[in-house]
C-alpha cells in the first residue's frame, strides 16, 4: 500500500515493548512519519474520565472520538494528542488512565470510530504507524509488519526506569505493581474479541531484551529495509 509519500509501516506489540520511543526514532532513521495510536485510546480514556462517562460505555465514548486529534510535529511525528481542545499529551501516560484504557480500548464502537482516523492518517503512505492491531486490523496491506516483543520483566523493568523505579531489586513492591499492571493490561488487550493483540501472520518479530534502543532501532530499520528497500525516503509535503 505504498503511497505517494513512500511505504507504510505497521509496528504492533504489547505494552512496554518500545513501540513508540523505538517506532519514532527508526521513522525518523528512514524519513517517514510516525503515529502512536495508543495515544487516541489514552485520550479518549482521559475524555472519559473528565466527563464522567463509564469505560464500558461503548456508544457513547464512540461519540467523544471526534473531539480527538493527534498532532504533528514539524517532522510529521504524531506524538502529541489534544482532547476537546485541550493539549493533554503530558496526562494520558497517569496510571489513572492505564487502569482504564484497556476497558475503553475493546468497546467495538470506540475502535469502530477510530479505525477510519487511523486508516487517513496512512493513507498518503510514508508512515510508521505503531499499535495492537495495525497489522492485523488497521492497515492488513502494510508494505511491512513488525511485531515488536520483550519478555514481561524485561517490559517491566523499562517501564520502572521510565517512572523513575531504580532496577537494583530496592523498590520491590513497586517493581510488582508494575508487573501486575502490564500483565492485567496484556491479558485484556489480547482477550478481547474486537481486534486483540495478536501476531499477524506476514510480521516480522523483533525480541528486544537485551537489546540497547539504538540497537532495537537498528534492528527495526533493518527489517524495514530488507523489506522496501534503503532509506530515508523522500519527504513530500
Ligand atoms: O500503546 P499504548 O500502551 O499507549 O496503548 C494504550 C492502550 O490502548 C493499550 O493497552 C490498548 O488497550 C489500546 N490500544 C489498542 N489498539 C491500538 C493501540 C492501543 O487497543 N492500536
Amino acid at each position: 500500500m505504498t503511497g505517494p509519500r513512500g511505504p507504510v509501516v505497521a509496528i504492533d506489540g504489547p505494552a512496554s515493548s518500545g513501540k513508540s520511543t523505538v517506532g519514532a526514532l527508526a521513522a525518523a532513521r528512514l524519513g517517514l512519519r510516525f503515529c502512536d495510536t495508543g495515544l487516541f485510546y489514552r485520550a479518549a480514556a482521559w475524555l472519559a474520565l473528565q466527563r464522567g462517562v463509564a469505560p464500558d460505555d461503548g456508544p457513547t465514548l464512540a461519540a467523544l472520538v471526534p473531539e480527538l486529534r493527534l498532532e504533528p510535529d514539524a517532522a510529521g511525528r504524531y506524538l502529541r494528542v489534544r482532547a476537546a481542545g485541550r493539549e493533554i499529551t503530558g496526562l494520558v501516560h497517569d496510571p489513572s488512565i492505564e487502569r482504564i484504557v484497556s476497558e475503553v480500548s475493546r468497546q467495538p464502537e470506540v475502535r469502530a470510530a477510530l479505525l477510519p482516523r487511523q486508516r487517513e492518517l496512512a493513507a498518503s503512505g510514508g508512515i510508521v504507524v505503531a499499535g495492537r492491531d495495525i497489522g492485523t486490523v488497521v492497515l492488513p496491506d502494510a508494505d511491512i509488519k513488525i511485531y515488536l516483543d520483550a519478555t514481561l520483566a524485561e517490559r517491566a523493568r523499562r517501564r520502572g526506569l521510565e517512572r523513575g523505579v531504580p532496577d537494583d531489586g530496592s523498590s520491590a513492591a513497586a517493581e510488582e505493581r508494575i508487573v501486575a499492571e502490564l500483565r492485567a493490561r496484556d491479558a485484556l488487550d489480547s482477550s478481547r474479541a474486537a481486534a486483540p493483540l495478536r501476531v499477524a501472520p506476514d510480521a516480522v518479530v523483533i525480541r528486544t531484551d537485551g537489546f540497547t534502543l539504538e540497537q532495537a532501532v537498528e534492528a527495526v530499520v533493518a527489517a524495514v529495509e530488507s523489506k522496501v528497500g534503503a532509506g530515508p525516503f523522500p519527504q513530500v509535503p
